[in-house]
């Protein structure tokens, strides 16, 4: 696993130097472009996919099949803004149940 890493990582930064300053600075920073998405990882009740360059996490949606939200190298923070997301919308519709139906 480790090994298939380093491999990748290195293919990176040639393709990436012509894809301008932006994207060079986001490899430098993080030696990637989040190109190359794991398969979904599932955990309790959470999915969600690993940067093979860089290990950042992002979200995945079993049911649409699609990653969803925002990235990050910390999966708590992920969840944390899932639930938040779920709080809002619990909230919304709540709201919009107090309002008299016309
Ligand atoms: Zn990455």
């Amino acid at each position: 696993m480790s090994k298939e890493n380093k491999k990748s990582r290195w293919k990176w930064p040639l393709g990436v130097m012509a894809t301008g300053i932006a994207g060079a600075a986001v490899v430098i920073l993080r030696g990637c472009w989040h190109g190359k998405m794991s398969w979904p990882i599932r955990v309790q009740e959470h999915s969600y996919q690993v940067c093979l360059g860089c290990g950042i996490k992002r979200l995945f949606d079993e049911q649409d099949f699609r990653a969803f939200g925002p990235y990050s190298y910390d999966l708590n923070r992920l969840m944390a803004w899932k639930r938040m997301q779920h709080e809002k919308a619990l909230r919304e519709t709540a709201a919009s149940e107090q309002r008299p139906a016309s």
